[in-house]
């Protein structure tokens, strides 16, 4: 038996995810985002499951390059655009589209002369004030880019949610009619929205979604998971129970001494930890599976292993199948206890976990 944890990717779900985000999306075009590794469940491997997608979206050339290398001809978005001048040749030669945010890309942009004209998404600070440009530059930065050589002049407008996972909150609204607003006099297709937005904002649909939590089955909607929503779980993150220890009333668990034992009772042990990506932030009572019962991380999470109450798991023993998240017990869950969102927690498996996969 392998001790390592494994990481299993449910690619009927991915499939089944994309399906739906489609469905929600009306006649939107979606754009499956698959930066960071596919929100950590593998790049290529997402790739193949949204292999209909009508564009994917990643944080770099190397991850468009690496789109390219394993055969995909969708359309693919570098969501923050070139660095430097020598990114434009790269962009061009993958066929890349940029997102062009900041007056330094318009330099490199304006200081290009011939090759075939980049696809280029103008992406606009509506209120999140991270990347873009202020939207009242929208007319004259639009005007700008069309007069480019280098530059195709059928240019995306877009602009990012702040916290579109609140359903009520009026910023969503507010940044909604600034970018309607700015945008009012342009040509061109639109793009607002993430996940929350496709869920919670139809009046955001625009022309493109750009969906990333939703096709892995993650929510970071308020309290609510992806499944609440109709999405599937697409990970499975599993270990074994490596030992099962009976600890007398009074004693506590692991570093730091942080849980005492109530009773006499049955401390399982299961291989995995910080360095599997498991969050040392999980509190004590943070749920797992212990085979089909019901048990919970007791005392720090340290970097190979994790202590579990099983109290309520009383025939379990060494060799069992330990699951930290998946169908069963939703990430978002784990990630309250661990005070982050699941986006986090799946994003951080490590290197040493087993990547698997089932389903066709
Ligand atoms: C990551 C990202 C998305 C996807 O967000 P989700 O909440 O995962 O759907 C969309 N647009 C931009 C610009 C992003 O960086």
């Amino acid at each position: 038996m392998s001790r390592s944890a494994t990481a299993t990717i449910h690619l009927n779900a991915l499939r089944d995810n994309l399906a739906r985000a489609r469905k929600l999306a009306g006649s939107a075009k979606v754009m499956a985002v698959v930066k960071a590794d596919a929100y950590g469940h593998g790049l290529e491997r997402c790739a193949r499951a949204f292999g209909d997608a009508d564009a994917f979206g990643v944080a770099s050339i190397a991850d468009g390059l690496r789109l390219r290398a394993a055969g995909h001809r969708n359309r693919i978005v570098v969501l923050s655009g070139p660095d430097a001048a020598s990114d434009l040749a790269e962009m061009r030669r993958l066929q890349l589209e940029a997102v062009i945010h900041h007056p330094s890309q318009l330099a490199m942009l304006e200081a290009e002369r011939a090759g075939t004209p980049l696809k280029v998404w103008l992406k606009l600070d509506t209120g999140m004030h991270r990347l873009g440009f202020p939207v009242r530059q929208a007319p004259a930065l639009h005007a700008r880019l069309r007069a480019m050589p280098a530059v195709d002049p059928a240019i995306v407008l877009m602009t990012h949610f702040v916290s579109s996972e609140a359903f009520d909150d009026t910023t969503t609204e507010q940044q909604i009619a600034r970018f309607e607003q700015a945008t009012r006099d342009l040509p061109g297709e639109r793009s607002l929205s993430n996940s929350a937005g496709l869920l919670g904002w139809p009046a955001a649909r625009g022309d493109w979604v750009r969906v990333g939590g939703l096709l892995y089955g993650l929510s970071v909607a308020d309290g609510r998971t992806g499944a609440d929503f109709g999405f599937a779980p697409a990970m499975t993150l599993a270990t074994h129970l490596v030992a099962v220890n009976r600890i007398a009333r009074g004693e506590h668990i692991g570093y730091g001494a942080t849980w005492e034992c109530p009773e006499d009772m049955d401390v399982g042990v299961a291989a995995i930890g910080y360095g599997d990506g498991y969050p040392r932030s999980a509190r004590s009572g943070t749920p797992v599976l212990v085979g089909d019962a019901p048990a919970a991380v007791i005392g720090r999470v340290s970097m190979d292993l994790v202590t579990v109450d099983l109290r309520r798991a009383p025939d379990a023993s060494v060799g069992d199948v330990v699951t930290l998240w998946g169908p069963r017990l939703t990430v978002e869950v784990i990630a309250q206890h661990a005070n982050t969102i699941s986006y986090e927690l799946t994003c951080g498996v490590t290197r040493r976990v087993l990547f698997a996969e089932d389903g066709v």
